[in-house]
């Protein structure tokens, strides 16, 4: 009998635990590096648009994700003052859903047959002459493997080593996110824009939501001496209900400052990829980025399936999945500054843009990224 071959994936968010359901161990043994104690996720929520759920169906996780999400019905364009601009219904073969990403990590964790193991912070790689790679851990601990998957996130240690393109690009705003139980039904999803500021609503499950709140500030800006909250009411207390209800009822408020990278390809080095936001991270106007890791687990995942553990195998996945990453995150960027406007006049014109645009129009721009069906593409 043949020695399975050994892929390592480094990092256990969406991008790798999704490539860990999507290769079979029968034919290979998987081992997943997570850095943090725990594998896991706290906090916020997380858009999965069609384009995503369709791997989750092929996986046989879509019941229980659609169980424990909330599907985004109607949503409303509005400016601060609730004024409508836009109200518009997602039809698709499969719901857009929001789903709190501790949830959606559960049911991704949920009977992975893949070795996990905590506390292994990737430092360092190479290539080994026989072509097999050798990684190196923070706790001293050192592996060898005959492939790497580098699902390490935007900061990424294995996107250093193959294409070292410096740090992630600051776009000039914040984010502020939470989840909340509220004793109210606001039964929509929705996005606000103020001046340099916007808020988003979406449904979570029956009664408990989630919110995001932006601001243009500098990178990392502490919310100090301001509480956060006291804050939040400053620059939104004003505005519609349940803004500032959803603000004020909630215990844990995370806040991130918003990154990408200009897209570049180049991800693969002989038996080293890079996956998810490693490979094309993106800012979340779109709320795409991880659903891209999704789509890109899958692709990689059939890629080496049909090519075994070879560079064509990587080469057909990169262009595959470049293409439309380009496109994403170029849209999200652009999606952003148009979010973020400052300008009175410009804000004005932006409204009324959206206030005009038919809605059957609204929903074909955005469509093109959510009726993708990576599940029927040809390899
Ligand atoms: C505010 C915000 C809102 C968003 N909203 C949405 C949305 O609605 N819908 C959507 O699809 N996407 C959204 N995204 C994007 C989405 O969160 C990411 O695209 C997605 O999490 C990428 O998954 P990933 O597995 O590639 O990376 P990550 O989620 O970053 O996971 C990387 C993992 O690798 C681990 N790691 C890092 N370095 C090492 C190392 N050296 N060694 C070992 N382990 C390591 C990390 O601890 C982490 O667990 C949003 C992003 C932000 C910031």
């Amino acid at each position: 009998m043949t020695e399975k071959k050994k892929i390592a994936i480094i990092g256990g968010g969406i991008a790798g635990l999704t490539f860990a359901h999507c290769l079979t161990t029968e034919d290979y043994e998987i081992d997943v590096f997570e850095k943090k104690e725990h594998f896991g996720e706290i906090g916020a929520a997380i858009s999965v648009f069609p384009n995503a759920l369709c791997v989750m169906d092929k996986l046989g996780l879509l019941e229980e994700i659609l169980n424990n999400s909330g599907q985004f019905k109607t949503v409303y364009l509005k400016t601060n003052n609730g004024t409508i601009l836009s109200k518009s219904e997602p039809k698709s073969d499969y719901p857009v859903i929001c789903i709190h990403r501790a949830d959606l990590h559960a049911i991704l964790l949920n009977n992975l047959e893949a070795k996990l193991h905590s506390n292994y912070n990737l430092k360092d790689l190479s290539h080994l002459e026989n072509g097999q790679i050798s990684l190196s851990f923070e706790n001293e601990e050192n592996k060898v493997f005959d492939a790497v998957i580098g699902a390490d996130g935007v900061h990424s240690v294995v996107r250093k080593h193959i294409i070292n393109d410096g740090e992630p690009i600051f776009r000039g705003y914040n984010i502020w996110r939470g989840v909340v139980k509220t004793n109210f039904d606001i039964g929509y999803a929705s996005e606000t824009f103020g001046k340099g500021k916007r808020v988003g609503i979406v449904p979570i499950k029956e009664g408990v939501y989630g919110w995001w709140a932006t601001c243009n500030e500098a990178y990392m800006q502490d919310d100090s001496p301001e509480d956060t909250k006291v804050k939040l009411n400053r620059l939104f207390g004003d505005w519609h209900h349940p803004i500032s209800e959803l603000i004020n009822k909630t215990d844990i408020i995370l806040k991130n400052s918003l990154i990408d990278r200009t897209p570049c390809k180049g991800w693969t080095k002989g038996n080293i990829t890079l996956l998810g936001d490693a490979a094309h991270p993106t800012t979340p106007n779109l709320g795409q980025g991880g659903c891209m890791a999704i789509e890109g687990a899958y692709i990689l995942a059939k890629s080496i399936q049909k090519y075994g553990l070879t560079e064509k195998a990587f080469e057909r996945y990169e262009e595959l999945q470049y293409p439309r990453s380009e496109n994403i995150v170029n849209e999200s960027l652009r999606l952003g500054k148009m979010g973020q406007l400052e300008n009175p006049i410009l804000t004005t014109l932006r409204n009324l843009a959206f206030k005009l645009m038919p809605s059957n129009v609204a929903m074909k721009l955005i469509d093109k990224y959510f009726s993708y069906r990576v599940t029927n593409i040809e390899l």
